[in-house]
């Protein structure tokens, strides 16, 4: 089973293979099929396991080949939440490299550094947001970020955004989203608190662990 078998866009099997990505790790080749198909999804996946690419690269799918009607700048049509800086630094860098041969734009939102910066940003036009919730709830106070065009939303590392105590940041900013939308939800281990959370959030969710 190869990335291109698994039905994406030459342009991102040409930036994996660059990495140098010979196959598809378990969670990717359950996670990719899953996520083209458009349907919400509960994974249970460790980091080190390839989960990032299992979401963005069937992310970036989607948007590429289903560009919004509309000229201009981009708007924001991937919002994905993670418990920490170092991670959305993380995913946000991965998913640029694999955005490398697309004309799709990801920029990374989190507190702790100017809020400016980010605004011009914004204000230039992004596709896709990785962010940390604190931040992300101070771009929505001042009206610096639309949320409205958001298709996909992904919650990285539930347990560990719950155990921070961002259970009702994550709420604020569910409440803002478009009702109409794919969820994804990833989760090391699944406690009572994270099973309302996906029941809460995922429709049908198809389901995978690793
Ligand atoms: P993650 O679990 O998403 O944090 O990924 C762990 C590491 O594995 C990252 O450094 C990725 O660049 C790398 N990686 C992800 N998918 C693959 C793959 N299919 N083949 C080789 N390395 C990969």
């Amino acid at each position: 089973m190869s990335f291109a078998e698994l039905g994406l866009a030459d342009e991102i099997v040409r930036a994996v293979r660059e990495l140098g990505y010979e196959t598809p790790t378990p969670i990717q080749r359950q996670a990719i099929p899953a996520v083209l198909a458009g349907g919400d999804l509960l994974a249970g996946a460790q980091t080190g396991t390839g989960k990032t690419a299992g979401f963005t690269l069937p992310i970036l799918h989607r948007l590429s080949t289903r560009p919004l009607q509309r000229s201009g700048k981009p708007v924001i049509r991937a919002l994905i939440l993670t418990p920490t800086r170092e991670l959305a630094a993380q995913v946000e860098e991965s998913v640029r490299n694999y955005a490398k041969y697309l004309n799709l734009k990801s920029m990374m939102m989190f507190g702790g550094v100017g809020i400016n910066p980010q605004i011009d940003q914004l204000r230039r036009g992004v596709d896709i947001v990785v962010a940390t919730p604190g931040r992300l709830l101070d771009h929505l106070a001042q009206k610096t970020i639309d949320l409205s065009h958001i298709e996909i939303f992904v919650l990285d590392e539930a347990d560990r955004m719950l155990d921070m105590g961002f259970i009702r940041d994550i709420r604020k900013v569910l409440a803002v989203l478009p009702r109409v939308r794919q969820n994804l939800l990833f989760s090391a281990t699944f406690a009572d608190e994270i099973k309302q959370l996906a029941d809460d959030l995922l429709d049908k969710p198809a389901m995978i662990e690793v």
